[in-house]
């Protein structure tokens, strides 16, 4: 049966953190995979976790089944980390999902049971894996304009006026916070043009977040999201775990589903139940159970809070030494790298110039131009901001 297949073409950032590894240059610098890395180039356990994890190993006393929608206090712990101020609170239902892809993956299927001809609008450009989880629901995608190439920053104007043209049939998918890959953001003006657009228009808003607690903090990084939830009838939430708990392989997430009743909200979570019992039928527990001991338990979150809040400053530090380290070497191109937010900036480099800092510097990309300055290391700035300017000549 399978001889027919074609080969599958290789993720492009898996394959680079393969090359990465097989290089023996000490100078060498990773740049490529997602994941948060302190100033050993590590990604640790945090400490939250590490003792939530050992509590739960002294107490935990079977390994039975949890049920469809995960651990329910988990999904309490996401309602009130997102929306718990807003007057969404009362009307939104969650459903614990393996990670913020089974969440989008969950959603997905959800609208396309509600609607088969959604046209779900992503920015241009937007997480590699959005238009694939979507269409592989079979929902149409659509891009909208975002990154300004020349400013390397969002483009409202001509965001907003393509967005003015969404309907009643489409779904408008925004990044909630640091922004997949660029590293801007849009600005509250935009989320509050955003929220009036889905009144005026009819549009589904659908918010993904992933780096809550790595932009401006974990109450500012939810702030537009907030203000939709405040401000229309219905909206969706995917949310992770991964970055801001380093669950990653733990797989952590939530899907969100905010109606205008807690009944209306509550049909749709007993749908998506019915979606995961046709695919993974219940999420993994382990990570869940760790954010909510962490959640639940006022010591434990202080000292979660206290150790984003140092990841956080980290990124905030790299960001202005890196910026400062090209400009120390004569040039201001690189300013937009301070203004960006979160963990990845889209540099600008071509193609060519990103596999000329690979093969002259040892210094590994995305393809699209896409950095992890959580890759970064304080005594390598130099080192790379000549890199930059160097094939950027
Ligand atoms: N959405 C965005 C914007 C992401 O960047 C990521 C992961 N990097 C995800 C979703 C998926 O995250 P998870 O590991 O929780 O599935």
């Amino acid at each position: 049966m399978f001889k027919q297949l074609t080969e599958a073409q290789l993720d492009p950032i898996l394959s680079l953190t393969q090359m990465f590894r097989e290089d023996a240059r000490s100078e060498k610098m990773d740049l490529g995979i997602g994941v948060y890395r302190n100033s050993q180039g590590e990604t640790p356990i945090m400490q939250a976790v590490f003792q939530a994890e050992q509590r739960l190993l002294e107490t935990q006393k079977t390994k039975a089944y949890v049920g469809l929608a995960g651990d329910e206090v988990f999904n309490q712990a996401m309602m009130d980390l997102l929306i718990k101020d807003t007057s969404a609170y009362q009307r939104a239902a969650a459903v614990q999902t393996p990670g913020a892809s089974g969440a989008l993956r969950m959603l997905a299927d959800l609208m396309y049971l509600a609607q088969p001809d959604t046209t779900v609008w992503i920015s241009n450009p937007s997480y590699v894996n959005h238009k694939p989880v979507m269409e592989a629901a079979g929902l149409k995608v659509k891009f909208y304009p975002y990154f300004d190439t020349a400013t390397k920053q969002v483009n409202s104007e001509a965001m907003l006026a393509e967005l003015a043209k969404a309907g009643p049939k489409d779904v408008v998918l925004l990044h909630g916070c640091c922004h997949n890959p660029t590293g801007a953001d849009i600005s509250f003006d935009d989320w509050k043009a955003i929220t009036e657009l889905a009144n005026k228009n009819g549009f589904l808003p659908f918010v993904d977040i992933a780096y809550q607690g790595f932009g401006d903090g974990l109450e500012q990084d939810a702030a537009g999201l907030r203000h939709l939830a405040d401000n229309v009838e219905e909206m969706i939430v995917a949310t992770s775990c991964s970055k801001n708990f380093g669950l990653y392989r733990e797989r952590t997430g939530a899907a969100i589903i905010i109606s205008d009743s807690l009944k209306e909200a509550q049909k749709a979570k007993g749908r998506i139940l019915q979606l995961a019992r046709a695919s993974y039928t219940m999420p993994p527990d382990h990570g869940a159970a760790l954010v909510a001991t962490v959640l639940n338990d006022d010591s434990l979150t202080a000292t979660w809070k206290s150790e984003l809040t140092d990841m956080n400053q980290r990124l905030r530090r790299l960001r202005a030494g890196l910026t400062q380290a090209v400009r120390d070497n004569g040039s201001d191109a690189f300013d937009f790298i301070e203004k960006h937010k979160g963990m990845f900036s889209v540099t600008g480099l071509s193609q060519e110039q990103i596999i000329q800092l690979r093969n002259e510097f040892g210094i590994y990309a995305v393809g699209d131009g896409r950095i992890n300055i959580a890759g970064l290391q304080e005594q390598k700035l130099d080192y790379l901001a000549k890199a930059l300017l160097s094939v950027s000549r």
